[in-house]
Protein backbone atom coordinates (compact mmCIF):
# COMPACT_ATOMS: atom_id res chain seq x y z
CA UNK A 1 0.00 0.00 0.00
CA UNK A 2 1.26 3.58 -0.86
CA UNK A 3 0.37 6.46 1.32
CA UNK A 4 0.26 9.12 -0.10
CA UNK A 5 0.54 12.89 1.36
CA UNK A 6 0.30 15.04 -1.11
CA UNK A 7 -1.67 15.43 -4.47
CA UNK A 8 1.33 15.20 -6.87
CA UNK A 9 1.88 11.63 -5.33
CA UNK A 10 -1.18 10.29 -5.29
CA UNK A 11 -1.40 11.60 -8.59
CA UNK A 12 1.48 9.39 -9.68
CA UNK A 13 -0.12 6.53 -7.16
CA UNK A 14 -3.36 6.50 -8.45
CA UNK A 15 -2.12 6.56 -12.39
CA UNK A 16 -0.53 2.95 -11.90
CA UNK A 17 -3.79 1.37 -10.73
CA UNK A 18 -5.66 -0.58 -12.67
CA UNK A 19 -9.80 0.30 -13.25
CA UNK A 20 -12.41 0.19 -12.27
CA UNK A 21 -11.18 2.06 -9.30
CA UNK A 22 -13.25 2.64 -6.05
CA UNK A 23 -12.08 5.39 -3.24
CA UNK A 24 -13.39 5.50 0.19
CA UNK A 25 -13.41 8.78 1.66
CA UNK A 26 -13.04 8.69 5.41
CA UNK A 27 -11.79 11.50 8.76
CA UNK A 28 -9.57 8.09 9.99
CA UNK A 29 -10.24 7.06 13.41
CA UNK A 30 -11.06 3.76 11.84
CA UNK A 31 -13.89 1.19 12.37
CA UNK A 32 -15.56 -1.64 11.17
CA UNK A 33 -17.94 0.65 9.61
CA UNK A 34 -15.25 2.13 7.66
CA UNK A 35 -13.78 -1.26 6.65
CA UNK A 36 -17.61 -2.52 5.49
CA UNK A 37 -17.14 0.28 2.94
CA UNK A 38 -13.42 -0.98 1.85
CA UNK A 39 -15.10 -4.43 1.24
CA UNK A 40 -18.09 -3.02 -0.69
CA UNK A 41 -15.29 -1.50 -3.06
CA UNK A 42 -13.12 -4.21 -3.26
CA UNK A 43 -16.17 -6.63 -4.22
CA UNK A 44 -17.24 -3.77 -7.01
CA UNK A 45 -14.18 -2.98 -7.96
CA UNK A 46 -10.27 -3.74 -9.23
CA UNK A 47 -8.14 -1.77 -7.50
CA UNK A 48 -9.42 0.26 -4.00
CA UNK A 49 -8.21 4.13 -2.70
CA UNK A 50 -8.65 5.55 0.77
CA UNK A 51 -8.71 8.71 1.90
CA UNK A 52 -7.86 9.89 5.68
CA UNK A 53 -8.36 13.71 6.12
CA UNK A 54 -9.88 15.54 9.24
CA UNK A 55 -11.55 18.12 7.09
CA UNK A 56 -11.93 21.52 9.08
CA UNK A 57 -13.88 23.05 6.78
CA UNK A 58 -17.08 20.54 7.98
CA UNK A 59 -16.57 21.32 11.50
CA UNK A 60 -18.35 24.32 12.85
CA UNK A 61 -17.17 26.59 15.65
CA UNK A 62 -16.90 25.09 19.14
CA UNK A 63 -17.39 21.32 17.41
CA UNK A 64 -14.85 18.48 18.07
CA UNK A 65 -12.19 19.21 15.13
CA UNK A 66 -9.44 19.31 17.89
CA UNK A 67 -10.61 16.51 19.66
CA UNK A 68 -11.57 14.61 17.11
CA UNK A 69 -10.11 11.32 17.24
CA UNK A 70 -6.80 10.28 15.54
CA UNK A 71 -4.29 7.50 15.27
CA UNK A 72 -2.35 7.76 12.11
CA UNK A 73 -0.53 4.34 12.42
CA UNK A 74 -3.79 2.30 13.17
CA UNK A 75 -5.43 3.69 10.28
CA UNK A 76 -2.30 2.91 7.81
CA UNK A 77 -2.56 -0.94 9.36
CA UNK A 78 -5.96 -1.61 9.09
CA UNK A 79 -6.36 0.27 5.83
CA UNK A 80 -3.46 -2.26 4.41
CA UNK A 81 -4.66 -5.11 5.78
CA UNK A 82 -8.18 -4.43 4.47
CA UNK A 83 -6.13 -4.33 0.74
CA UNK A 84 -6.30 -0.68 0.00
CA UNK A 85 -3.80 0.11 -2.73
CA UNK A 86 -3.20 4.00 -2.00
CA UNK A 87 -4.58 5.94 0.82
CA UNK A 88 -4.55 9.63 0.27
CA UNK A 89 -3.58 11.25 3.82
CA UNK A 90 -2.92 15.01 3.42
CA UNK A 91 -2.25 17.95 5.37
CA UNK A 92 -4.40 20.90 5.52
CA UNK A 93 -2.15 23.00 3.92
CA UNK A 94 -2.41 20.52 0.28
CA UNK A 95 -6.37 20.77 0.61
CA UNK A 96 -6.78 24.57 1.47
CA UNK A 97 -3.63 26.19 0.26
CA UNK A 98 -2.65 29.32 0.54
CA UNK A 99 -5.78 31.64 -1.36
CA UNK A 100 -8.34 29.16 -1.49
CA UNK A 101 -11.92 30.77 -2.29
CA UNK A 102 -14.18 28.05 -3.91
CA UNK A 103 -17.00 26.80 -2.06
CA UNK A 104 -19.53 24.26 -3.33
CA UNK A 105 -22.89 24.79 -1.99
CA UNK A 106 -26.08 22.33 -2.72
CA UNK A 107 -28.73 24.91 -2.32
CA UNK A 108 -32.33 24.42 -0.59
CA UNK A 109 -34.28 22.18 1.75
CA UNK A 110 -31.67 19.49 1.29
CA UNK A 111 -28.71 21.25 3.09
CA UNK A 112 -30.78 23.53 5.27
CA UNK A 113 -32.76 20.94 7.02
CA UNK A 114 -32.09 18.37 9.51
CA UNK A 115 -28.32 17.90 10.16
CA UNK A 116 -27.84 21.27 8.08
CA UNK A 117 -30.62 23.19 10.77
CA UNK A 118 -28.24 21.71 13.38
CA UNK A 119 -24.76 22.00 11.71
CA UNK A 120 -24.81 25.62 9.44
CA UNK A 121 -21.75 25.00 7.01
CA UNK A 122 -21.26 21.10 7.63
CA UNK A 123 -22.28 20.36 4.29
CA UNK A 124 -20.76 22.95 1.98
CA UNK A 125 -17.65 21.74 4.15
CA UNK A 126 -18.57 18.28 3.12
CA UNK A 127 -19.72 19.25 -0.03
CA UNK A 128 -15.82 21.09 -1.22
CA UNK A 129 -14.06 18.31 0.23
CA UNK A 130 -15.46 15.94 -1.58
CA UNK A 131 -15.31 17.63 -4.82
CA UNK A 132 -11.55 17.76 -4.45
CA UNK A 133 -11.34 14.08 -3.50
CA UNK A 134 -12.98 13.25 -6.65
CA UNK A 135 -10.42 15.78 -8.74
CA UNK A 136 -7.66 14.23 -6.72
CA UNK A 137 -8.52 10.63 -6.69
CA UNK A 138 -10.48 10.63 -9.78
CA UNK A 139 -12.16 7.16 -9.10
CA UNK A 140 -15.13 5.31 -11.13
CA UNK A 141 -16.95 4.94 -8.05
CA UNK A 142 -17.43 6.43 -4.81
CA UNK A 143 -18.65 4.43 -1.40
CA UNK A 144 -20.39 6.51 1.33
CA UNK A 145 -21.95 5.02 4.26
CA UNK A 146 -26.16 5.16 4.67
CA UNK A 147 -25.46 6.24 8.41
CA UNK A 148 -25.05 9.79 7.13
CA UNK A 149 -28.19 9.46 4.78
CA UNK A 150 -28.18 12.78 4.39
CA UNK A 151 -24.50 13.79 3.37
CA UNK A 152 -25.03 10.84 0.90
CA UNK A 153 -28.52 12.65 -0.56
CA UNK A 154 -26.02 15.87 -0.99
CA UNK A 155 -23.32 14.34 -2.95
CA UNK A 156 -25.92 12.22 -4.92
CA UNK A 157 -27.48 15.32 -5.84
CA UNK A 158 -24.12 17.54 -6.79
CA UNK A 159 -22.40 14.87 -8.36
CA UNK A 160 -26.39 14.89 -10.40
CA UNK A 161 -26.22 18.25 -10.94
CA UNK A 162 -22.44 18.98 -11.96
CA UNK A 163 -21.92 15.74 -14.14
CA UNK A 164 -19.42 14.59 -12.28
CA UNK A 165 -17.87 11.17 -13.72
CA UNK A 166 -18.53 8.72 -10.86
CA UNK A 167 -21.23 6.43 -9.40
CA UNK A 168 -21.85 6.55 -5.85
CA UNK A 169 -23.04 3.51 -3.91
CA UNK A 170 -24.31 4.15 -0.26
CA UNK A 171 -23.12 1.19 2.18
CA UNK A 172 -25.79 -0.06 4.62
CA UNK A 173 -24.60 1.33 8.08
CA UNK A 174 -22.76 -1.17 10.64
CA UNK A 175 -23.43 -1.68 14.11
CA UNK A 176 -22.41 -2.70 17.14
CA UNK A 177 -23.95 -6.52 18.90
CA UNK A 178 -26.48 -4.22 20.65
CA UNK A 179 -27.09 -1.53 17.43
CA UNK A 180 -25.59 1.15 18.38
CA UNK A 181 -24.30 2.23 14.77
CA UNK A 182 -20.95 2.43 14.58
CA UNK A 183 -18.90 5.96 14.94
CA UNK A 184 -15.64 7.19 15.52
CA UNK A 185 -17.02 9.13 17.99
CA UNK A 186 -19.00 6.53 19.90
CA UNK A 187 -15.35 6.66 22.11
CA UNK A 188 -16.61 10.07 23.45
CA UNK A 189 -19.86 8.27 25.25
CA UNK A 190 -19.11 7.54 29.34
CA UNK A 191 -19.78 3.84 30.10
CA UNK A 192 -23.58 4.97 31.47
CA UNK A 193 -24.33 6.81 28.40
CA UNK A 194 -22.93 3.82 26.01
CA UNK A 195 -25.20 1.62 27.95
CA UNK A 196 -28.26 3.63 26.86
CA UNK A 197 -27.21 4.44 23.38
CA UNK A 198 -28.67 1.37 21.82
CA UNK A 199 -31.84 2.89 22.37
CA UNK A 200 -31.87 5.05 19.62
CA UNK A 201 -31.27 2.27 17.28
CA UNK A 202 -34.03 0.27 19.08
CA UNK A 203 -36.46 3.84 18.80
CA UNK A 204 -36.00 3.07 14.73
CA UNK A 205 -36.46 -0.40 14.85
CA UNK A 206 -39.95 0.25 16.81
CA UNK A 207 -40.58 2.76 14.13
CA UNK A 208 -39.85 0.67 11.37
CA UNK A 209 -42.05 -2.58 12.91
CA UNK A 210 -44.99 0.16 12.91
CA UNK A 211 -44.72 1.46 9.08
CA UNK A 212 -44.89 -2.35 8.59
CA UNK A 213 -48.77 -2.70 9.68
CA UNK A 214 -51.42 -2.30 6.93
CA UNK A 215 -52.31 1.08 6.41
CA UNK A 216 -49.79 2.82 8.16
CA UNK A 217 -48.84 6.51 7.46
CA UNK A 218 -45.70 8.12 8.15
CA UNK A 219 -47.06 10.03 11.40
CA UNK A 220 -47.42 6.23 12.90
CA UNK A 221 -43.55 5.32 12.95
CA UNK A 222 -42.62 8.55 14.03
CA UNK A 223 -45.08 8.18 17.53
CA UNK A 224 -44.02 4.21 17.34
CA UNK A 225 -40.50 5.59 17.02
CA UNK A 226 -40.64 8.05 19.52
CA UNK A 227 -42.60 6.17 22.51
CA UNK A 228 -39.52 3.75 22.11
CA UNK A 229 -37.49 6.42 22.68
CA UNK A 230 -39.18 8.07 25.37
CA UNK A 231 -40.05 4.94 27.44
CA UNK A 232 -37.70 2.15 25.79
CA UNK A 233 -39.14 0.05 29.41
CA UNK A 234 -42.37 0.38 28.77
CA UNK A 235 -44.47 2.69 31.79
CA UNK A 236 -42.38 3.22 34.66
CA UNK A 237 -42.99 2.64 38.07
CA UNK A 238 -42.23 4.59 41.05
CA UNK A 239 -38.62 2.96 41.61
CA UNK A 240 -37.65 3.04 37.79
CA UNK A 241 -38.70 6.83 37.72
CA UNK A 242 -36.17 7.34 40.32
CA UNK A 243 -33.62 5.76 38.28
CA UNK A 244 -34.42 6.76 34.69
CA UNK A 245 -34.51 10.33 36.20
CA UNK A 246 -31.01 9.80 37.51
CA UNK A 247 -29.38 8.14 34.41
CA UNK A 248 -28.25 9.64 30.95
CA UNK A 249 -31.05 11.26 29.26
CA UNK A 250 -31.16 11.66 25.34
CA UNK A 251 -32.41 15.22 24.35
CA UNK A 252 -34.26 14.46 20.72
CA UNK A 253 -32.97 16.72 18.21
CA UNK A 254 -34.99 15.41 15.30
CA UNK A 255 -37.01 12.27 14.45
CA UNK A 256 -38.58 11.97 10.98
CA UNK A 257 -39.71 10.06 7.72
CA UNK A 258 -37.97 11.87 4.66
CA UNK A 259 -38.28 11.26 1.02
CA UNK A 260 -34.16 9.90 1.47
CA UNK A 261 -33.67 11.96 -1.83
CA UNK A 262 -34.85 15.21 -1.13
CA UNK A 263 -35.02 14.96 2.77
CA UNK A 264 -38.72 16.64 2.71
CA UNK A 265 -40.74 15.11 5.05
CA UNK A 266 -43.40 12.74 3.99
CA UNK A 267 -46.92 11.94 5.00
CA UNK A 268 -47.00 8.97 3.46
CA UNK A 269 -44.24 5.72 3.54
CA UNK A 270 -43.36 5.47 0.05
CA UNK A 271 -40.10 3.44 -2.17
CA UNK A 272 -38.27 6.03 -0.43
CA UNK A 273 -39.14 6.57 2.85
CA UNK A 274 -36.54 7.11 5.67
CA UNK A 275 -36.42 7.18 9.23
CA UNK A 276 -34.00 9.56 10.56
CA UNK A 277 -33.21 10.87 14.06
CA UNK A 278 -30.82 12.91 15.63
CA UNK A 279 -30.63 12.91 19.82
CA UNK A 280 -27.58 14.03 22.35
CA UNK A 281 -26.31 12.08 25.41
CA UNK A 282 -24.42 14.40 27.51
CA UNK A 283 -22.13 16.16 24.83
CA UNK A 284 -22.36 13.72 22.35
CA UNK A 285 -25.06 13.76 19.20
CA UNK A 286 -26.07 10.38 17.67
CA UNK A 287 -27.56 9.71 14.67
CA UNK A 288 -29.20 7.32 13.49
CA UNK A 289 -31.63 6.05 10.30
CA UNK A 290 -33.21 3.04 8.80
CA UNK A 291 -35.41 2.73 5.84
CA UNK A 292 -38.90 2.79 6.51
CA UNK A 293 -39.46 2.17 2.35
CA UNK A 294 -42.68 0.34 1.35
CA UNK A 295 -43.09 -0.72 -2.52
CA UNK A 296 -44.62 1.60 -5.37
CA UNK A 297 -48.06 1.43 -4.65
CA UNK A 298 -48.57 0.66 -1.89
CA UNK A 299 -48.43 3.92 0.14
CA UNK A 300 -51.29 4.62 1.97
CA UNK A 301 -52.64 7.88 0.79
CA UNK A 302 -56.10 6.68 2.56
CA UNK A 303 -55.00 7.29 5.61
CA UNK A 304 -56.36 9.98 7.44
CA UNK A 305 -52.70 11.29 8.34
CA UNK A 306 -51.01 10.07 5.63
CA UNK A 307 -50.38 13.64 4.07
CA UNK A 308 -49.21 15.31 7.36
CA UNK A 309 -45.58 15.33 7.71
CA UNK A 310 -43.76 13.38 10.22
CA UNK A 311 -41.46 14.70 12.52
CA UNK A 312 -41.18 15.41 16.45
CA UNK A 313 -39.43 17.36 18.67
CA UNK A 314 -40.04 15.19 22.08
CA UNK A 315 -40.86 17.10 25.08
CA UNK A 316 -39.58 16.69 28.44
CA UNK A 317 -39.42 12.93 29.81
CA UNK A 318 -37.88 10.14 31.89
CA UNK A 319 -35.38 9.55 28.90
CA UNK A 320 -35.52 12.32 26.34
CA UNK A 321 -35.91 16.13 26.70
CA UNK A 322 -36.20 18.61 24.01
CA UNK A 323 -32.48 20.09 22.92
CA UNK A 324 -31.96 23.63 24.03
CA UNK A 325 -29.13 25.21 22.07
CA UNK A 326 -28.69 24.28 18.56
CA UNK A 327 -24.80 23.25 19.36
CA UNK A 328 -22.87 24.03 22.24
CA UNK A 329 -19.14 24.04 22.89
CA UNK A 330 -16.81 21.72 21.70
CA UNK A 331 -19.98 19.29 21.13
CA UNK A 332 -19.40 16.29 19.41
CA UNK A 333 -21.67 14.59 16.52
CA UNK A 334 -21.61 10.86 15.63
P1 LIG B 1 -16.27 9.46 8.72
O1 LIG B 1 -14.85 8.99 8.93
O2 LIG B 1 -17.09 9.45 9.97
O3 LIG B 1 -16.34 10.76 7.94
O4 LIG B 1 -16.96 8.38 7.80
C1 LIG B 1 -16.40 8.02 6.55
C2 LIG B 1 -17.41 7.20 5.79
O5 LIG B 1 -17.74 6.04 6.54
C3 LIG B 1 -18.73 7.96 5.56
O6 LIG B 1 -19.20 7.68 4.25
C4 LIG B 1 -19.64 7.37 6.61
O7 LIG B 1 -21.00 7.43 6.27
C5 LIG B 1 -19.14 5.94 6.65
N1 LIG B 1 -19.49 5.30 7.92
C6 LIG B 1 -19.31 5.82 9.16
N2 LIG B 1 -19.80 4.98 10.10
C7 LIG B 1 -20.30 3.90 9.41
C8 LIG B 1 -20.94 2.69 9.81
N3 LIG B 1 -21.19 2.42 11.09
N4 LIG B 1 -21.30 1.82 8.85
C9 LIG B 1 -21.07 2.10 7.54
N5 LIG B 1 -20.48 3.23 7.09
C10 LIG B 1 -20.09 4.11 8.03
Amino acid sequence: MIAARTIPEARAALRELPRPLGLVPTMGALHAGHLSLVQAAKADCTSVAASVFVNPTQFGRGEDFDMYPRDEARDLRLLEEAGVAVVFMPTADQMYPEGFATSVHVGGRLTESFEGASRPSHFDGVAVIVTKLLGVVAPDVLYLGEKDAQQLAIVRRFVRDLDLPVEVTGVPTLREPDGLAMSSRNVYLTPEQRAVAPDLYRALLAGAAAGGAPGAAAKDVVVAATSALLLPDGPLDSDAVDEALAGPRFELDYLAVVDEDTFVPEGALGPRSRLVAAARLGSTRLIDTISVAVPAGDDCTDSPSANVPSSTSVPSSTNASPSSSAYPAKDATA
